[in-house]
């Protein structure tokens, strides 16, 4: 039968029915053991799905296995430690947040000191003005 899952093993585009008789669509395996390794199964979502299943690359062994197996465990732990260190980003973002927010009140308490310093400066010259004409009147 033309376009059956059989026989078309090698040629991309080629037609795989699926049980459902649908057109199977091609995923790659990122697990360990067939890692970049193509495969057809049922287009439907999961809970339509049948189980047609097709490799579409052959088996890869021998030392380009060992080197493809290599890279993928390379790659997981890469990924684990973007992962950690996105983590890492987010605690550090919420830091400098609270930081942020601690200056930005420290701000404010220095604009009140300042301004109750020109406050206390204004005062104390008035009362040196004060004093002074009360000292040319015999006050002081
Ligand atoms: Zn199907």
């Amino acid at each position: 039968m033309a376009g059956s899952s059989t026989g078309s093993i090698g040629f991309i585009g080629s037609m795989n029915i699926c049980d459902c008789g649908k057109r199977a669509t091609m995923y790659t395996s990122w697990s360990l053991k067939n890692s970049g390794r193509r495969f057809f199964t049922c287009s439907e979502k999961s809970e339509l799905r049948c189980e047609y299943f097709q490799w579409f690359d052959q088996e890869v062994d021998g030392r380009n296995g060992d080197v493809i197996t290599h890279l993928n465990n390379r790659r997981i732990f890469l990924e684990e430690k973007i992962k950690l260190l996105e983590e890492r980003i987010v605690i550090l973002e919420g830091k400098v947040a609270k930081k942020k927010g601690k200056n930005r009140a420290m701000e404010k308490t220095v604009m009140f000191m300042k301004l109750m310093t020109c406050v206390f400066v204004a005062l104390f010259a008035m009362l040196l003005m004060v004093c002074k004409t009360k000292g040319s009147s015999g006050w002081l």
